[in-house]
């Protein structure tokens, strides 16, 4: 692969070991998790280690804990749930950990799926007594698709659940990747005591602070005094440390990095134990931002003038501006505010003036950010989910993965002297990546069908045409589970089956809609020359 020429960076005063050293201090991040698994508690343990909050509860606010809410929509204030992504800078030991927040929920939608291709490695977090859960295994198959690597956290540790090591082969077994602990239990899951850190075989014991709102109190032992401190729970900690170190069960960075292993922690997140070393983990092996493939098959190194690929536009996040924000994963150069970009798909130019971050519901203006930061444009109308962002001449990344969609709805306004606003909302709604807005030749233009990879994009499509174009919907559900793109010569192939319906994107690709698997296959097998392509599968 050839690289483009660092250079200096054309708009910017930015010299190359500068962007080399701003790169090299930033991780950035995602939790991926099965609902109630404990990802938002994890987030906030971490603010709190890193100093970012005073004491849990302030990110997200669950139910029950003081907090800042991130409650942009009227709608996820309903429901409870958190739709939009936030992004937490967080700052440790010299560096920047930013955690890309992936809205989680039984209805898990596009949108989480494209925030892990804004990080560089990822969390995954699951709940010891419950194991590798069906999201988990989803969001996971993403993150192969990637290449990320992942850190695995076993939590509640604090609650009773499986075995450490029967956890492990899970994991393994649903993964492939080597588990290799970095921290092990000392006590069984409902019997927390502390932790082993196996690089320097040290004891670490917990007293949780009451409520686990602040930072659980830490004795260090070295290894010939824990089992005085821990007779019953130690040498057992002891014994599967040497089984594990038998196994070859040890952290090995370029196995990790090449996603052949997960380095594997446990925590209480609850409790704030275990959290300090998962922070660690971060800094110490997750990887920094590294050059990035290009469309055209070079590499761009992150000391390139500025770029950056919009993975999520988020509208009415502050109800009181019903603005709309394009969160965009700087990959290379220096952001400085006011700067001059080009949106590459439109060749539109683009003053940066008005670019924020997000910390849960509070938001700062940003003035200069580096690779590896998101950043939040405000109003940039015309840019576009996937769009790659530049100074200089143009370079356009690939464009974003497209997740198969599971669930197909026609829709319709319920208000047909409503028309023109019912056809630019779905417009604008596709082109944020809400939902994908398809024509069918069976139904015509009036009748869209929408494809989602979960129920939650049809909520948001609904609240969305009410209240920001004042064209309510109205959905019928289709009975179609799977994709595959086809070519024009099988158009005809598709429209006369049963079971399959034919319908294209705004670009013109075209999708072949099949019921279930048993049509897709027999449509393979009455034609056998027609070319389906797979789109990016999840779990
Ligand atoms: P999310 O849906 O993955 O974001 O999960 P939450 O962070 O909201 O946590 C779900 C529930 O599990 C909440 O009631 C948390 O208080 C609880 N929880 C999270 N982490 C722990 C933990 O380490 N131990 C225990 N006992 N409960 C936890």
């Amino acid at each position: 692969m050839s690289t483009v020429a660092a250079g200096p960076a054309a708009g910017g005063p930015a010299r190359a070991d500068e962007v080399t050293r701003e790169a090299a201090r930033r991780r950035t991040t995602a939790v991926i998790s099965h609902p109630d698994a404990g990802k938002s508690t994890l987030t906030e343990a971490l603010a709190l280690h890193a100093n970012a909050v005073r004491t849990a509860g302030h990110v997200h606010g669950k139910a029950g804990r003081a907090g800042v809410v991130s409650d942009w929509q009227g709608m996820e204030k309903d429901r409870g749930i958190s739709i939009s992504s936030a992004v937490l800078p967080l700052h440790h030991r010299g560096h920047v950990v930013n955690v890309v927040d992936t809205p989680g929920h039984a209805d898990f939608s596009e949108d989480t799926y494209r925030a892990l291709t804004a990080v560089d490695a990822v969390i995954m977090l699951i709940d010891a007594a419950r194991g590798m859960e069906a999201q988990t295994r989803k969001l996971f198959g993403v993150c192969r698709h990637r290449g990320l690597p992942v850190i695995t956290v076993v939590n509640k540790w604090d609650r009773p659940g499986r075995e450490a090591l029967e956890l492990l082969d899970e994991v393994e077994e649903v993964t492939g990747m080597r588990p290799t602990p970095v921290t092990w239990p000392v006590g069984i899951a409902g019997d927390f005591r502390g932790l082993l850190e196996r690089r320097t075989g040290e004891y670490v014991r917990y007293t949780r602070a009451p409520g686990g709102a602040t930072l659980a109190e830490e004795e260090r032992h070295p290894a010939a005094a824990a089992a005085e401190v821990e007779p019953d729970a130690w040498p057992q900690a002891l014994e599967e440390d040497e089984l594990l170190r038998a196994t070859g069960a040890d952290h090995d960075q370029d196995a990790f990095l090449a996603g052949r292993s997960t380095p594997v922690f446990f925590t209480a997140a609850v409790a704030n134990t275990g959290v300090r070393q998962v922070l660690d983990a971060l800094v110490d092996l997750a990887p920094a931002p590294h050059e990035h493939p290009l469309r055209d098959g070079r590499a761009l190194p992150v000391t390139a003038g500025f770029t950056a690929q919009v993975f999520k536009t988020q509208t009415g996040m502050n109800p009181a501006h019903r603005d709309r924000l394009a969160f965009a994963r700087i990959r290379s150069g220096r952001f400085e505010r006011g700067m001059s970009v080009h949106d590459e798909r439109t060749g539109r130019p683009l003053v940066l003036k008005h670019v924020q971050t997000v910390f849960g519901a509070d938001r700062s203006t940003v003035d200069e950010a580096w690779p590896g930061d998101v950043i939040g444009l405000v109003n940039a109308k015309h840019v576009h989910v996937g769009d790659t962002l530049h100074e200089g001449s143009p370079v356009a990344f690939p464009p974003l993965p497209v997740f198969a969609p599971e669930r197909f709805r026609v829709v319709r306004p319920q208000d047909l002297g409503r028309g023109k606003q019912f056809r630019q909302g779905l417009a604008e709604l596709d082109a944020e990546g809400v939902v994908h807005v398809l024509t069918s030749a069976l139904r015509g233009d009036g009748e869209p069908v929408l494809a989602a990879v979960g129920d939650l994009q049809f909520d948001v499509v609904q609240h969305r045409m009410t209240h920001d174009f004042h064209a309510p919907v109205l959905f019928e559900d289709l009975p179609y589970t799977v994709v595959r793109v086809v070519d024009a010569a099988a158009e005809p192939l598709v429209q006369g089956f049963r079971g399959a319906e034919l319908a294209q994107l705004r670009d013109g690709t075209r999708w072949a809609l099949f019921t279930d698997r048993w049509v897709l296959s027999s449509f393979v097998r009455t034609h056998p020359d027609a070319e389906l392509v797979e789109l990016v599968a999840t779990g």
